[in-house]
């Protein structure tokens, strides 16, 4: 888990990957054949086939949610403009790193009263994400001196591990990233040529995908990344969408694509081939670059493979050991046997 470790806690919101984009460059070196890195800021590793018949593109994101400075206060307070969708119920009392001309941490609070003085109704009013402001514990001066409007800034949270699972921030998405990285050092012979790509701007609509997959031009197209495990208490097992522990889950549809069934049949024989635990997953809201790589030229038949992700786009997205490795172990048998496949329509 020392990988993850590192991928969890390295700085990349959308955008400003390139902290994160340079640590997986050099995973992907020892692994591939080729690497480069497209304008975007995709990192485009190629494993070249036996016969290179096929290209199959896997594509994780390297990309985190977080925030830009958007303004720097009197006293030296910094606002924030949101990066990806974060929900404001998550960021109350939470530490964040301001990367500017270095990294500074900070403490991020909504600008409000402390409640022993709040009115009920004040209490009582939902938070936006223009609420918050970052104490870096510095003056205006200093502040300017280190922080530039549009710098980025990350959550700050510790990656642990605990009974069966492992928790940080970002797992969304560098357990995708680790999922591929992992895949691509197990895999044995293949005939396909594989492009993985670490992709940027997913969190902001799937941006970097769509110029990966233009690029490539792929004739299957697979994303790893997490979805939503709502298995916990207060949550029912008809809307859990994945639940911790049950295997990496195959994608039959979310709001940006829905899997090309045929793909989705071969990757649940090939779990079943090797043994490997699975589920089936149906996300009502949310995509992943499955929904860019589909539409690019003439289409491309797509399918997702997930980590099921409890406290998805909170500071401490929690995943299973077991099911970060199993969907290590699937992936790689699919890219090993996906030139049996036919996915024509
Ligand atoms: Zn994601």
């Amino acid at each position: 888990m020392e990988l993850l470790k590192k991928l969890s806690q390295t700085p990349g919101i959308s955008g400003r990957e390139e902290r994160i984009r340079a640590l997986i460059k050099e995973e992907l070196e020892k692994l591939a054949d080729t690497v480069s890195v497209d304008a975007m800021g995709n990192v485009i590793a190629l494993k070249k086939g036996k016969s290179g018949r096929q290209k199959v593109m896997i594509s994780g994101h390297m990309d985190e949610i977080g925030f830009i400075v958007s303004h720097i206060e009197e006293k030296g307070f910094l606002r924030l403009s949101p990066v990806g969708g974060l929900d404001p119920r998550n960021l109350v009392a939470q530490r964040v790193v301001v990367h500017g001309r270095e990294d500074l941490r900070g403490i991020l609070m909504p600008a409000s009263k402390p409640v022993h003085i709040m009115t009920p109704e004040e209490a009582k009013a939902p938070l936006k994400v223009s609420d918050f402001y970052v104490d870096l514990g510095l003056s205006q001066e200093e502040t300017e001196k280190l922080v530039r409007i549009g710098d980025p800034v990350t959550l700050d949270r510790d990656f642990i591990e605990f009974g069966a699972n492992a928790s940080g921030k970002a797992m969304d998405d560098r357990a995708g990233v680790w999922v591929m990285l992992e895949a691509l050092r197990q895999i044995k012979d293949h005939e396909a040529d594989i492009y993985a790509v670490a992709s940027v701007q997913e969190e902001v609509g799937l941006r970097g995908a769509t110029t990966g997959a233009y690029g490539i031009h792929p004739d299957i197209g697979v994303a790893l990344d997490v979805t939503l495990a709502v298995d916990g208490p207060g949550s029912s097992k008809q809307f859990q969408v994945s639940a911790l522990g049950e295997g990496p889950a195959i994608k039959i549809m979310d709001s940006a694509s829905i899997s090309n069934y045929k793909l989705v049949d071969f990757m649940r024989t090939i779990a079943e081939e090797n043994h490997v635990k699975y589920q089936m997953e149906i996300l009502p809201r949310g995509g992943t670059d499955a929904g860019a790589i589909e539409r690019v030229h003439t289409g491309c038949p797509v399918v997702t493979l997930s980590v099921p992700t409890r406290y998805v786009h909170s500071n401490v997205e929690t995943i299973n050991k077991e099911d970060l490795k199993n969907a290590a172990l699937l992936l790689a048998k699919f890219l090993e046997n996906v030139h049996k496949g036919d996915f024509t329509l």
